[in-house]
């Protein structure tokens, strides 16, 4: 069976990083299968999705490298066509990329003990996001 879930969330931008690990699991429980997979799907173009171990020191870490890979102060065409001055965003959420996908075992999340499910909002304001969760499974 096929279970289509919508997790909405209200972000501050600027690299805004959101563990949605638990909500990412209350709609496996609520699709109510035991074994298959999770396709977890940002449907915005400034923000990416991955796994992380949660705690300070990293996020201080991916917060430079971002800076070091898609920096903040050099031209870019995007801002050159639509002049909204968030070219770095979408750079840095195209290298991060859209989805991930975790198996499910025993109506749960596949994931390490130090792994959680995060968002990484790149944009250069507040914004309201969704982020789709599809369970494929029986
Ligand atoms: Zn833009």
């Amino acid at each position: 069976m096929i279970f289509t879930g919508e997790i909405s969330l209200k972000t501050k931008g600027d690299g805004e990083i959101i563990d949605i690990t638990a909500k990412v699991q209350k709609i496996v429980t609520d699709a109510g299968i035991t074994n298959g997979i999770a396709t977890v799907f940002v449907t915005h173009s400034t923000v990416g999705i991955t796994t992380v171990e949660f705690e300070p020191g990293l996020v201080a870490d991916l917060d430079k490298l971002w800076e070091r890979l898609a920096p903040k102060n050099i031209p870019y065409g995007h801002d050159a066509h639509w002049g909204d001055g968030n070219g770095y965003a979408h750079v840095r959420a195209s290298l991060l990329g859209a989805s991930l996908t975790v198996p499910i075992t025993e109506k749960k999340l596949v994931l390490g003990t130090w792994q959680q499910v995060i968002i990484v909002d790149f944009d250069n304001r507040p914004r309201s996001r969704i982020v789709i969760v599809q369970v494929m499974g029986e």
